[in-house]
């Protein structure tokens, strides 16, 4: 392992999790989009169903970001639910 690796490494370990230096920030964000862009798949299909799922899964990796998830199932939710409602009704 190169010195500069070992060093940053060590660096790390010294930042608080919640830390908001450049390298931090840019190190959260990987980790945000190594998580699947599948999960996204779950509230569109399942609507908040399948955003509480996806939030359940993915919550632990990227934390806030997962109630994405399920504000995206809400909204299918209401738009779906909508347009369900205008079909029987007609309004
Ligand atoms: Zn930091």
């Amino acid at each position: 392992m190169p010195i500069s690796d070992r060093y940053r490494d060590w660096d790390r370990e010294e930042h608080p999790p919640a830390c908001n230096c450049a390298d931090c920030v840019e190190r959260r964000m990987k980790e945000i989009r190594k998580v699947s862009w599948a999960w996204w798949l779950l509230p569109i299909f399942l609507m908040w169903i399948g955003g509480l799922i996806a939030w359940g899964c993915t919550k632990k990796k990227i934390g806030e970001r997962a109630k994405d998830y399920i504000w995206l199932g809400i909204a299918i939710f209401i738009i779906v639910g909508t347009i369900i409602w205008m079909a029987l009704f007609g309004i």
